[in-house]
């Protein structure tokens, strides 16, 4: 941990001139060099006093349009964020740069929670974080009236909204905020983009003609890929191989399932653990501080994990179960390269999955409740059966249209080939007819290829008119047929019923010749990369260059585990990336580098440049 001596002072004080512009503190204090889009104009409104209402989807960069402006207005910042383990990342992370940073929440003991209020009374502090409740304690505001207060951000907005999806009542009370402040510029931000909890936020918390700055939603870095679902073991394994020594998670829908496959990955070597819901709450907080501190590489969880988890450095999202809506998968996916680095966000794609999730819809006995589910659901559904652009259906369903198709997810990148399939699924809907619509995938796989099995003989299935008719395929072929023709409902799996195929309506069309159909050509495994590379952000790292790279992130650990402070917060892996290309040789050109501030600079250029100078390339 930093020492009390070292935060004496602000960042202002340290360098030489008071009156700093903010592309010079975006520089120094923070080592960027540059805005992203939006963030000047969202930091010069609040430096003129007005609200700015902030939509930006994660890793957008949301916390420098309230950090910046707090160093540059007179009196103290109040941030006000709903997740304890947020706050304490970001206070982290300003400290290691310089700044004069603290939260007050009900994880500090009566001792340091007086310390806290003494330096804010003494104007010791440029940003305080602050939990909702905390914040709304009478005592609490009525102190914070008798200081000039810089700005108040309120972060994850969204949870004032009884519309949106993380309501939290104790947010809803910040509404009353706005009259102890009337004068002090509100900064409310999210990334939570529907019209109505949009509307919701500005009401509730009482924003004044608020500019809204709304970025795009899209997240170019992220690698989008949907993989129909056959053996998801072996396909998990076959993905991780391509991710070693990177960090990620994979979701599961049960409990069960999240245990197996975290058992079945350490098992393989891998440092994985499982996350969710029936754990204790030690043991949670032991897996996400073991996560965030890379300590474990791979979270295999539920939904229940991933709030309140800022790790920048997260490489891959897999989804070994079809998440049951696309705001769901957006979040999730999100939560992969905020850094902005490249990476992955894979999608099993399974028919059961489909049909269980029907199944649990339709025990929902409330009519309008079912009506929604089933339409998120079937959205879910269409994106990942879609041949178009994965991003453009993802995004057109958060309402933005894209202008070209987007060249980084599967289809972009390996476009199906389509061939006409209207023999191939006469054949399937026939032999489902044949067997008396009582079977599953694979008896109606075996039937179709003639396979001579104790099944087929048991019910005379040898004898159909559909036996053997299919060996141009293989099993696996089939399968991927019967799949598609599920999806685009010419098929149901009944799961009430063992799974076993029935016709639909839709089918007699086909049946009767009287459409064609078109499908993909069945992509079954993964074709062999040509070379095995490290994939990601490392991709384009040269031999040298990546050995230094290991190098550094080797010091950073180190150091990360002196100070306890997650190893992120001393350098991220976009510094450490630059720093391993451009081999900086003196500190002018290490203050060069993306992250790379004053105060790094001070505390640990030195180490950083020396390995740099030993490592000979
Ligand atoms: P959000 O809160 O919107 O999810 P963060 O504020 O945590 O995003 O920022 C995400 C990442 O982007 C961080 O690693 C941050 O350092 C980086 N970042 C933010 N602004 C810039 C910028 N102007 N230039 C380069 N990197 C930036
Ligand atoms: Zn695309």
């Amino acid at each position: 941990m930093m020492s009390a001596a070292q935060l004496q002072l602000s960042v202002f004080e340290i360098f030489d001139h008071p009156m700093k512009s903010i592309h010079d503190t975006l520089q120094q204090v923070f080592g960027l060099h540059e805005f992203r889009p939006f963030q000047q104009e969202i930091v010069e409104q609040v430096l003129d006093g007005g609200d700015a209402f902030v939509l930006m989807p994660t890793g957008g960069g949301k916390s420098l349009c309230y950090q910046l402006p707090a160093l540059h207005r007179d009196g103290l910042a109040i941030v006000v964020s709903p997740l304890i383990s947020l706050m304490k990342d970001q206070v982290d992370a300003l400290l290691a740069n310089g700044v004069r940073a603290a939260m007050y929440n009900s994880n500090l003991d009566a001792e340091e929670a007086r310390s806290v209020l003494g330096r804010l009374h003494n104007g010791e502090l440029d940003l305080l974080y602050v939990a909702p409740e905390r914040m709304m304690r009478p005592g609490f505001i009525n102190s914070l009236e008798t200081l000039p207060l810089a700005l108040i951000a309120i972060d994850e907005a969204h949870c004032v909204s009884q519309w949106g999806h993380d309501f939290r009542p104790e947010y809803a009370a910040l509404g009353e905020l706005r009259q102890y402040f009337p004068r002090v510029p509100f900064i409310a931000l999210t990334a939570t983009a529907d019209p109505q909890t949009r509307d919701d936020i500005v009401n509730v918390l009482g924003l004044h003609d608020a500019r809204l700055f709304t970025t795009s939603f899209d997240r170019p870095n992220i690698r989008y890929t949907v993989r129909e679902k056959h053996r998801p073991q072996s396909q998990l394994l076959r993905f991780l191989r391509g991710q070693e020594g990177h960090s990620g998670i994979v979701y599961a829908l049960s409990r069960k399932r999240v245990e197996e496959i975290a058992g079945h990955l350490n098992d393989r070597g891998y440092s994985a653990a499982a996350y969710h819901a029936g754990l204790s709450a030690q043991t949670r907080r032991d897996v996400q501080e073991r996560f965030i501190r890379d300590d474990v590489l791979i979270v295999v969880a539920t939904v229940a994990f991933g709030m309140g988890i800022d790790k920048p450095n997260v490489r891959f999202v897999v989804h070994y179960d079809l998440p049951r809506h696309m705001e769901g998968y957006y979040q999730e996916t999100g939560r992969a390269g905020r850094d902005g680095l490249a990476a992955e966000a894979l999608l099993l794609f399974g028919t059961q999955d489909v049909a269980m999730a029907r199944y649990h819809l339709d025990q929902n006995g409330n009519d309008n409740q079912r009506r929604i589910d089933s339409h998120k659901l079937n959205s879910m559904v269409g994106f990942a059966e879609s041949l178009t652009c994965r991003r453009r259906v993802l995004l057109g369903y958060l309402g933005e249209q894209l202008e070209a198709d987007c060249g980084n997810c599967d289809i972009c990148l390996d476009p199906p080939e389509r061939y006409d399939a209207t023999e191939a699924a006469r054949k399937v809907l026939s032999c489902v007819y044949r067997v008396g619509q009582s079977f599953g995938v694979k008896h109606v796989v075996d039937v179709l290829r003639g396979s001579d099995n104790e099944r087929t003989r048991k019910f005379n299935h040898e004898r159909l008119t559909t036996y053997g008719i299919g060996r141009e395929f293989s099993a696996a072929e089939w399968m991927s047929i019967v799949r598609q023709l599920i999806h685009r409902g010419y098929l149901i799996q009944d799961i009430a019923a063992f799974s076993v195929l029935k016709l639909t309506p839709r089918a007699l069309g086909l049946l009767r010749a009287e459409e064609t159909l078109e499908l993909a050509r069945p992509r079954v495994q993964d074709k062999p990369k040509k070379k095995r590379r490290k994939p990601g952000p490392v991709e384009d790292l040269n031999e040298d260059d990546l050995r230094l790279f290991e190098t550094l992130r080797e010091i950073r650990k180190q150091l990360a585990a002196e100070q306890g402070v997650p190893p992120y917060v001393i350098f991220g892996d976009v510094a450490l990336l630059e720093m391993s290309r451009e081999r900086p040789s003196n500190e002018d050109e290490f203050l060069e580098i993306n992250g790379v501030g004053q105060v790094k600079l001070e505390r640990h250029g030195a180490v950083f440049l020396e390995a740099i100078a030993n490592d000979e390339a």
